[in-house]
């Protein structure tokens, strides 16, 4: 459920040394990226962006709107351009200007056409002295540099940065960039993960075992899998790999297994609340390089753990208690 990279960013986002998640877009691409969430996750953790997402369904972080992206319909790229365009000819080469008129006689034209040499002004049509500007109707009108024609309204477009395609704004396909930030439940869940896996450390401590949080180990094709705790025990030459998730499934168990396996060590996963979740789950929790262990009340480890068919439906629980009869402090 939650691997290193998002238990590393969730924790930086609770200690407050990350206030929050900000969209990046490249200036020149438009392509949307999120530093501060990649700079914590790690590649297999998939796209930053869906990272994101999935913690926000899962209310740990909530989002806040930044702006809205449309994508170009021609070659898909980020980031299309507001473009006033032409309505005659449609082309965004339209430039806007100051039209004055005399009311008195009709006569339009620009500022300097109405202005005489001694800062008074005259109307070059009827001749009439006019004092100053101030006597004269204004609006703003647009000419187009590409066929001279001059409007008073303009289209709105969009235009993209690539393939320079003008649309309009309704065709273009939207995209809303969101902030992201920690919320009271992810909070409590970051917490609970994190003391969760403290108390592990600790007890393996307690056992002169020599400890790494959040660190990798090689798997048999030699990639870096980065892993919640990896312990070593120098006297009996024993390694051990440990995950910790909120209601770890069927893949959670099988990742941790294949891991340990290619690492030669024996597996402890932690579930933080008490749960494992899947119907078939069990075949791969009997195997004996695999403890399980629940966080119980006050960040004590204890053997104990239920499995439910469906953690939506939280009634219907198909689990038992396994290990009851050994249900212990460890
Ligand atoms: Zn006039
Ligand atoms: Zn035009
Ligand atoms: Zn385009």
């Amino acid at each position: 459920m939650a691997s290193p990279g998002i238990v590393r960013l969730m924790s930086d986002l609770w200690k407050d040394s990350l206030d929050g998640i900000h969209p990046t877009v490249d200036i020149e691409t438009g392509e949307v990226t999120y530093p501060e969430a990649e700079a914590r996750l790690d590649e297999r953790d998939g796209l930053a962006f869906e990272v994101l997402e999935t913690l926000t369904d899962q209310d740990r972080l909530h989002r806040e709107f930044q702006e809205k992206q449309y994508i170009c319909p021609q070659c898909e790229a980020k980031g299309m351009q507001y473009t006033s365009a032409c309505p005659s000819c449609t082309s965004p080469e339209t430039v806007r200007t100051e039209r004055y008129r005399h009311a008195e006689c009709g006569h339009e034209g620009i500022q300097e056409q109405f202005l005489d040499d001694e800062d008074g002004a005259v109307c070059p049509g009827c001749e009439m002295d006019l004092e100053s500007l101030e006597r004269l109707e204004l609006d703003t009108i647009h000419f187009c540099e590409n066929c001279d024609a001059i409007s008073e309204t303009v289209d709105h477009r969009l235009r993209c940065r690539e393939c320079h395609l003008v649309i309009h704004p309704m065709r273009a396909t939207e995209r809303i960039l969101y902030q992201y930030y920690l919320t009271d439940d992810g909070a409590d869940w970051i917490g609970e993960q994190l003391t969760a896996r403290e108390s592990l450390v600790e007890m393996l401590e307690n056992r002169t075992l020599r400890t790494e949080t959040d660190t990798t180990v090689t798997d048999e094709s030699g990639e870096q899998v980065p892993v919640h705790v990896y312990a070593t025990d120098d006297l009996l030459d024993e390694d051990i790999v440990a995950a910790v998730h909120e209601q770890p499934d069927e893949s959670d168990v099988r990742n941790l297994l294949s891991i340990a396996q290619d690492a030669d060590a024996h597996a402890i996963l932690v579930t933080t609340s008490g749960n494992i979740v899947g119907k078939d789950v069990d075949r791969f929790i009997t195997d004996d390089r695999l403890t399980v262990l629940q966080l119980a009340n006050g960040g004590t480890l204890q053997r104990e753990y239920e499995i439910i068919a469906d953690p939506t439906k939280r009634n219907s629980f198909v689990g038992r208690i396994a290990n009851i009869f050994r249900s212990q402090t460890v």
